[in-house]
């Protein structure tokens, strides 16, 4: 019987399993995942924060799949016994500059359907008795939780249902890439594996570009890898933090400044940052990749968006290099942090597309071509949002697969 492969076995490549395994049972399903254990790359190295939906333009993808997205991943935790915790988050302006954004960020996040409030000086001090800010928006449907317990949640799920799903099999090649008659494709991993495939789903992730070239598809972007570094913070008197705390962002940057971030285990992280990555898995400086590096200068695309950022990509290098700066940072939000507060603890690399025009692609990107959907784009809340991306994407893929329509965002929101 004719089969769907799914490259990737990180949190979307698995709720795009999930959801398939729910509406064609009887379709044998197969998950390739390179790595020797499932969410070893973004899925498993993140700020765990399932978002609220505040930040995104309305009506794009991530508007509409975040916050019901959330709400339905605070179901799933509960439901099986993962760690969550409904903490609400603090977006905190420190200077008075700050304020028409965040009356700004506010509306967005109503017209999102966030649930918040607009909150003074004095009631920053009651709710984060430790965090300097002139004024906050108080969001309450900002939760925490393990997307690695998650994403090893729905391979359990995918396992006890009978789906293939193969650990250490990286797809080196795809033949007869582009299959526009309709037919199958044969994926071929590099330990030698032969899989015949009527539909191909490509969730890889910081690689997914790569993979559509071998599929025979122009992705029309291309994958760069932006590491976001995390420090540890002591909590001692002075330093405490309860809930999520963010800076007002930069509406075009909205991943730089310091954020705080309570974990699950009660570890508080100071970051992620964002630095260019030299590699698609390069979580430390002296993670080099010759490809990598070449795109710098090679790709016009990547060249217009150094030119456009440098000045932030600089500040963010700096910071990465100097902790002194790092700590000067810290301390706009939380003034009592000394240095010895801070101690290094490990790092994520973002997959981030970038178009032919040198912009950061802020939107998921989801693509079908015949016989194929690919991911492009899948950054932050992809996590929070899985279970519906997983709905979206399983519905393209079932298009392609049997012709039954695919449901529209609108419907696979509503369930
Ligand atoms: C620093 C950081 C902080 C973040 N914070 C949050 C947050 O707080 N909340 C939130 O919602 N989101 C957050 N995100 C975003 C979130 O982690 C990602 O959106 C999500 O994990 C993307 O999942 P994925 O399955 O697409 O990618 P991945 O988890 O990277 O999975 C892709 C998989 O494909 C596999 N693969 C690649 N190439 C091949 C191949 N050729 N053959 C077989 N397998 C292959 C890889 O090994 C990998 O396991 C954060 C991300 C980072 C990096």
């Amino acid at each position: 019987m004719s089969r769907i492969v799914i490259i990737g076995g990180g949190i979307v490549g698995l709720a795009t399993a999930k959801a398939l395994s729910e509406t064609l049972p009887d379709v044998p399903l197969t998950v390739l995942e390179a790595e020797d254990r499932v969410g070893v790359h973004q899925s498993g190295h993140n700020s765990n924060v399932i978002h609220s939906g505040l930040y995104y333009p309305p009506g794009s993808l991530k508007a509409r799949l975040a916050r019901q997205g959330g709400e339905l991943m605070i179901r799933y935790c509960e439901e099986h016994g993962l760690p969550v915790d409904r903490r609400g988050k603090l977006v905190v302006a420190t200077a008075t500059s700050q304020l028409v954004p965040m009356a700004e960020l506010a509306r967005r996040g109503r017209a999102n359907g966030v649930t918040l409030r607009e909150i003074g000086e004095e009631e920053v001090r009651e709710l984060e008795p430790d965090v300097a800010g002139i004024a906050a928006l108080d969001i309450a449907d900002t939760a925490i939780t393990d997307f690695a317990a998650v994403t090893r949640s729905y391979a359990a799920e995918l396992a006890a249902r009978g789906v293939d799903l193969r650990l250490g099999a990286r797809v080196a090649a795809v033949d007869r890439p582009g299959a526009r008659d309709g037919g199958p494709v044969v994926v071929r991993t590099e330990r030698g594996e032969e899989l015949e495939a009527t539909v191909l789903v490509n969730c890889a992730g910081l690689f997914s570009d790569r993979v559509a070239r071998m599929c025979g598809v122009d992705p029309g972007v291309r994958v760069q890898p932006f590491r976001g570094e995390y420090s540890a913070l002591a909590q001692r008197a002075g330093t405490t933090v309860h809930r999520p705390v963010y800076p007002v962002p930069d509406p075009e940057l909205p991943f730089l400044g310091v954020h705080l971030t309570p974990g699950v285990d009660g570890t508080v992280h100071v970051g992620p940052n964002a630095v260019p990555a030299f590699s698609r898995t390069g979580y430390r400086w002296r993670d080099l990749d010759a490809s990598t590096i070449s795109a710098w200068w090679r790709d016009p695309g990547m060249r217009r968006l150094a030119r456009s950022y440098w000045r932030d990509g600089a500040r963010e290098v700096v910071r990465s290099l100097s902790k002194p700066m790092l700590v000067a940072d810290v301390r706009r939000l939380l003034p009592q942090v000394r240095s010895h507060d801070l101690r290094r603890a490990g790092a994520g690399v973002r997959a981030q597309a970038v178009d032919d025009a040198g912009r950061l692609v802020d939107d998921f990107v989801v693509r079908a071509t015949p016989g194929a959907v690919h991911v492009l784009n899948a950054p932050s809340p992809a996590a929070t949002s899985s279970l519906l991306i997983g709905r979206y994407v399983a519905g393209l893929a079932r298009e392609a697969y049997d012709g039954t329509p695919a449901p529209d965002v609108a419907a696979v929101v509503s369930g």
